[in-house]
């Protein structure tokens, strides 16, 4: 594996070409995006596609983003482009919205786990546009981690996760949002939010009008919303619980009884844990977007320091925290 470590504003270009041609000869590459790191490979070569699955250990049913670099490359990937897709791209892109659409005939069914749609994003981190520029391809890129853990923040949590299973790591530094994008379905009747994330509903409808949620439920039980989106994922090897707001103080003490037992027990907490065995604690902070930057990296610090339970303070209901809440809710599910 070659680390190819590069100024995450204005990256070399000398290096990125390197891991360009990687990407084009079918290789696997790991880069930084806005939102977490992408594993990459070739999107429209099906064995470079397959070593994804491969090395991820990722179900083939979980369908992939392809990332490019400009709107217009992404339009000549679907075979429909709806006036929400001009919209949506004008007002998001580059940015953390994927677009799901009717699939063009060129992508491989391995992209899209046998769907007649496709993922389409335009990333807006630099390391990531200079890259995909240069590469002139399409690139199916999943979070660049083995598959159900927390997904990858920096190149070293993707080395620890993959190490050798990967042709080229680009370290471009932490990555900025932090948390997997927002995944907008317009592949159907009604745009439907199929994954939460820092671009809202509320972002959202005031350009394109209504946009469904995928099931009137709470979030708690609401229905699986797209393939991938089904099992524990974004899930540390700890085991997660989200404090109950009316009984915080109580859980909290218990958990430290447990600790005089033997037990790690850490924490993500918006206020004061309140008992010094709970260790360590990570204070977060109570702005979404500040919070989903720092969550994967707090679950993995606590994850290393050994941590068998992780406690976590609820973040608000509002919508901007809608993908906290739900990156939160996944990391609970054992
Ligand atoms: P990631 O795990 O970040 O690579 O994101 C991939 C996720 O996007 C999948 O797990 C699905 O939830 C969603 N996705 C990708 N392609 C499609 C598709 N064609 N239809 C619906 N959801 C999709
Ligand atoms: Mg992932």
């Amino acid at each position: 594996m070659i680390l190819l470590p590069v100024d995450p504003l204005r990256p070399d270009p000398e290096a990125l070409r390197r891991a360009a041609e990687v990407l084009r000869g079918g290789g696997l590459v790991a880069f930084p995006t806005e939102t977490v790191y992408g594993l990459g490979a070739h999107a429209l070569d099906p064995a470079a596609v397959e070593r994804i699955y491969t090395a991820k250990g990722r179900p083939s049913y979980n369908p992939l983003i392809v990332h490019v670099a400009d709107a217009g490359a992404a339009r000549a990937l679907a075979s429909a482009w709806p006036d929400e897709a001009e919209r949506l791209a004008g007002a998001f892109w580059p940015g953390p919205l994927t677009l799901v659409l009717p699939k063009h005939d060129s992508i491989p069914l391995s992209v899209t786990a046998g769907l007649p749609s496709v993922a389409l994003r335009v990333p807006a981190h630099p390391v990531a546009h200079a890259l995909l520029a240069l590469a002139g391809i399409p690139v199916a890129a999943p979070s660049a981690n083995r598959s159900t853990g927390v997904s990858p923040t920096t190149a070293r949590h993707v080395a620890r996760s993959l190490g050798e299973r990967v042709d080229v790591i680009v370290d471009g530094g932490p990555c900025p949002v932090g948390i997997e994008s927002t995944v907008l379905s317009l592949a159907g009747p009604v745009p439907t939010l199929l994954r939460p994330g820092t671009i809202s509903v509320d972002d959202l409808r005031p350009v394109i009008g209504d946009v469904a949620l995928p099931s009137s439920a709470t979030e708690e039980t609401a229905a699986r919303p797209s393939p991938g989106m089904l099992d524990r994922h974004y899930a540390p090897r700890a085991t997660v619980r989200i404090l109950p707001h009316a009984e915080r103080t109580r859980t909290l003490a218990d958990a430290a009884q447990r600790v005089n037992e033997g037990m790690r027990v850490g924490a993500l907490l918006l206020e004061d844990a309140g008992d010094r065995r709970i260790a360590p604690v990570v204070r977060m902070p109570d702005d979404p977007a500040a919070y989903a930057a720092r969550l994967y990296a707090a679950l993995h610090e606590l994850d290393d320091a050994g941590c068998d339970v992780i406690l976590i303070d609820p973040p608000p209901d509002a919508p901007a925290w809608a993908g906290v809440r739900d990156r939160l809710r996944r990391a609970a599910t054992a």
